[in-house]
């Protein structure tokens, strides 16, 4: 996944707002949509792109599990509420990129227990580019990013509306 993990991020945490009776925080939300691939940083700049960022410790989904597993109860208890709510938003956008990541993408579920990774659809790519991510964007898969950066648009522009509409109301 390459454009729509922000997106998909704006929309789990649209619905976890609800379910939180909150309007705030929507930027942890989306901090840990892309929060994984931060990593891409170091496959360029460090490790020369030896080997799949995929597979750095980053995108293990068991780490994010143990360090949620830490951090969560000590937030619950001796943080506030907003700190609490954020860490979750937090945690949870980690676990959707890292499923958003298996659909098309090798990710390694089991480390450090396993070497073996899951991916949902094994894509045939075309070698039409030099590039491969333009390769990527020319498979009909990508459909699939462009449908969630659709439907991220289609809340917030819906959302301004009712914005407006409520406004309009008070005044
Ligand atoms: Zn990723």
């Amino acid at each position: 996944m390459v454009i729509a993990h922000l997106p998909a991020g704006y929309l789990l945490t649209k619905h976890l707002q609800n379910r939180f009776h909150t309007t705030s925080l929507l930027w942890a939300g989306l901090l840990g949509s892309i929060l994984p691939d931060f990593d891409i940083l170091y496959f360029y700049l460090v490790d020369a792109q030896q080997v799949s960022h995929r597979s750095y410790i980053t995108h293990w989904p068991l780490f994010w599990l143990g360090v949620a597993y830490l951090v969560l109860p000590f937030v619950r208890i001796w943080g506030s509420r907003a700190a609490f709510t954020a860490c979750v938003f937090l945690f949870a956008n980690i676990g959707l990129h890292m499923l958003l990541d298996s659909v098309m993408a090798p990710v390694y579920w089991l480390q450090p227990y396993s070497e073996e990774s899951f991916q949902l659809l094994k894509l045939k790519y075309t070698h039409a580019y030099s590039f491969w991510l333009w390769n990527y964007m020319a498979h009909p898969a990508f459909l699939m990013e462009i449908a969630i950066c659709i439907a991220a648009l289609l809340a917030r522009f819906t959302q301004s509306v009712k914005y407006l509409h409520f406004r309009e109301k008070k005044a």
